[in-house]
């Protein structure tokens, strides 16, 4: 089941279009994604008996501008930092020894195929799986972590290297947390059609040039790493996401350094979960 935000509101999309979970349940659920990621097991049983004969609006590519993002509000968003071995080398700083956590503040959020300011003359993308939770926990082990996991999606990182290397020592949170600093999508995919999250090609392309190639499976700390670590500090609740940190190839880490211009779109793919695509304009 793949789950998205058209329009403001809660949809599944469907080969051919999109169904909107509010009329179509008949108000059994709301018309909010945050709403519909916080009673997935519900949605998804609904949905099981209602998919037969649910009215379909059309929706194809050239309608994508209309995605918003597949997550609006959750209680908290994790980022990980330095996450690729090669990542923590092309920005020269040492690979850490428990996961690096910070926090892009929840109003970075933005949909898909959002257009993104470039902020500084130093204004980066990172490509990066992203992954929802579903459940409440705390202390959660690593072998029980991927049951927490409702759904995964593609997110951009856009930071402000400016912003994050002005002072020392660095400061991740401010520099990426900017307005539209954190498109997620381009929908949710269902964490049971996604076999392995250490197992999916992650690229990241600038005006259809290749700036990050890598896969999933060379994160230092994999997915269940990231949410036991974390549960042990803080309660993870439905709806909370992570970033969970990007490859190289960054703009930084383009040798020379090529940095984010006006017009650059920027397009992010994950295997199995899709391609997000931004293009970088003056503050907004
Ligand atoms: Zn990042």
């Amino acid at each position: 089941m793949r789950i998205g935000n058209r329009q403001g509101r809660a949809v599944i999309l469907v080969e051919n279009g999109t169904i909107d979970v509010e009329t179509t349940s008949k108000d059994r659920f709301s018309s909010s994604i945050d709403e519909a990621i916080s009673h997935l097991d519900e949605v998804r049983s609904w949905w099981q008996s209602a998919a037969v004969g649910a009215p379909v609006d059309a929706f194809d590519e050239s309608m994508f501008h209309e995605l918003g993002p597949v997550v609006d509000n959750p209680s908290q968003v994790f980022a990980i930092g330095l996450n690729y071995h090669a990542h923590a080398n092309e920005m020269g700083l040492n690979l850490p020894e428990v996961p690096m956590v910070f926090g892009k503040f929840a109003s970075c959020l933005t949909g898909p195929f959002a257009r993104v300011p470039r902020v500084s003359e130093m204004t980066d993308c990172e490509a990066e799986l992203v992954i929802v939770i579903g459940r409440r926990g705390r202390d959660i082990s690593v072998d029980d972590a991927l049951d927490y996991v409702a759904e995964y999606c593609v997110g951009q990182d856009m930071s402000d290297r400016e912003l994050q290397m002005r002072g020392s020592p660095a400061q991740f949170s401010m520099s990426k947390s900017f307005r539209h600093s954190g498109p997620v999508g381009p929908w949710l995919t269902s964490s049971d059609e996604v076999v392995d999250p250490n197992d999916l090609d992650i690229i990241c392309k600038v005006n259809g040039q290749v700036f990050q190639d890598s896969n999933t499976s060379n994160m230092i700390f994999s997915v269940r790493d990231i949410i036991a670590y974390v549960s042990t500090v803080c309660e993870l609740r439905p709806g909370d996401i992570f970033f969970t940190g990007s490859p190289d190839g960054t703009g930084k880490g383009q040798s020379p350094p090529r940095f984010l211009q006006l017009g650059d779109v920027v397009s992010t793919t994950i295997e199995r979960l899709g391609t997000i695509s931004n293009e970088v304009v003056a503050p907004m």
